[in-house]
C-alpha cells in the first residue's frame, strides 16, 4: 500500500511471475515507492498514468503474450513514456540477448538469478541519473532572471494546450503582455533596476496563473504571455493583472502613460480551434498588444472568438 504523499522515487516493477515481483518489491520498498504489473498491458497503463512520478522501470524480458521487448518499444513510441528508464531482467545471460536489449534504449540489465545487493546499486544508479535528468530538464525550461517558463518550454506547453482544447471543447486563452515604454525605463534607471521591474510583473503574472494547467512565460526581452486553457473569465484575470501591476508602483518618470510602470495586453479567447491555428492565434493576440499600445498603452484589448 501506498502513502497518500509518497515522494519517494517511483519503480515499476514488470514480471510475470509473483515471486519475482514480490522478491523485487521486498527488495525496494523500503527505499522507492513500488508499482507492479504482472504482464505488458498492464506495465503500459501504470506508465501512462503514472509517467510524471515514474522514474524506473524493473521489466522482465521473458513473458507471455508481449515480451518486455515489446513493451520497451510500446514505451518509446508513446511521448509521456519515452523518456523513463528501463532496467531488463533477464533470465538468459548470453551477451547477445544483453546486447539486444541495451540496443533498444535499455538503460541496463539485472540478470535472474536476482542478487539483491547487484538489483539495489543498479537501481540506485538510474534513479540518481533520472533525478538529475528531470532537474536539468527543468532548468531548461525556466527563465534565469525571472523564473517563469521560457519561450522553448512555453511553445511546447502552447502546442500541447491546444491539442488538448481542440479534443476536448474547451475554450483556449492566450495574453501577450508587453511593459509599456521598457526601453525608457533602462535608460532611466539603468539595467539592474530594470531587472528588478521585469522580476516585479513577471512576479505578479505568476500570481494570475491560477489554475494548474495556466501557464505564465516570459517569451522575449520585456514581453510576456499567460497561457490558460479552459477559463471563462479570462478577460476580468487579465485585467486584474494589469491593475496590479499599476497597484505595484514602480516609479517611471520618463512614462507618457502616467508616473508609474505599466503594461499592456493583448488577450484572445478561442473558442472554435478548428477555425484559427496555432500561429494565427498569436498573431492575433499579436494585433490585439498592438492596438493596445497605439490606443493609448496600460490596458487590455481582447477578442473573445464567438
Ligand atoms: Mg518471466
Amino acid at each position: 500500500m501506498n502513502l497518500p504523499h509518497d515522494d519517494r522515487p517511483t519503480i515499476l516493477v514488470v514480471d510475470d511471475e509473483r515471486l519475482n515481483r514480490n522478491a523485487l518489491a521486498a527488495m525496494l520498498g523500503l527505499e522507492y515507492r513500488v508499482l507492479l504489473a504482472k504482464d505488458g498491458p498492464g506495465a503500459l497503463v501504470h506508465a501512462q498514468r503514472e509517467a510524471a512520478q515514474l522514474q524506473l522501470i524493473l521489466l522482465d524480458v521473458s513473458m507471455p503474450g508481449m515480451s518486455g521487448y515489446e513493451v520497451l518499444g510500446a514505451l518509446r513510441a508513446d511521448e509521456r513514456t519515452a523518456g523513463i528508464a528501463v532496467i531488463f531482467i533477464t533470465g538468459q545471460s548470453d551477451d547477445a540477448a544483453e546486447e539486444y536489449g541495451l540496443n533498444l534504449g535499455a538503460a541496463d540489465y539485472v540478470s535472474k538469478p536476482i542478487r539483491p545487493a547487484i538489483v539495489r546499486v543498479r537501481v540506485r544508479n538510474q534513479i540518481h541519473l533520472a533525478l538529475q535528468r528531470r532537474a536539468l530538464e527543468r532548468l531548461a525550461q525556466i527563465d534565469g532572471l525571472t523564473g517563469l517558463a521560457n519561450r522553448r518550454h512555453f511553445d511546447a506547453q502552447f502546442e500541447r494546450a491546444w491539442r488538448r482544447c481542440e479534443r476536448t471543447g474547451c475554450p483556449l486563452g492566450l495574453a501577450l503582455v508587453d511593459i509599456d515604454h521598457f526601453k525608457q525605463y533602462n535608460d532611466r534607471y539603468g539595467h539592474v533596476q530594470g531587472d528588478e521591474a521585469l522580476r516585479a510583473v513577471a512576479q505578479t503574472l505568476q500570481a494570475h496563473a491560477r489554475r494548474p494547467d495556466d501557464l505564465a512565460a516570459r517569451i522575449g526581452g520585456e514581453e510576456f504571455t499567460l497561457l490558460m486553457p479552459g477559463d471563462e473569465s479570462l478577460v476580468q484575470r487579465i485585467e486584474d493583472f494589469r491593475q496590479a501591476v499599476v497597484a505595484q508602483a514602480i516609479a517611471h518618470a520618463d512614462s507618457s502613460v502616467g508616473p508609474t510602470l505599466t503594461v499592456s495586453c493583448g488577450l484572445v479567447v478561442a473558442r472554435q480551434l478548428e477555425h484559427i491555428t496555432p500561429t494565427g492565434l498569436l498573431q492575433k493576440a499579436d494585433a490585439l498588444l498592438y492596438t493596445a499600445k497605439s490606443q493609448g498603452r496600460n490596458r487590455t484589448v481582447a477578442w473573445t472568438q464567438s
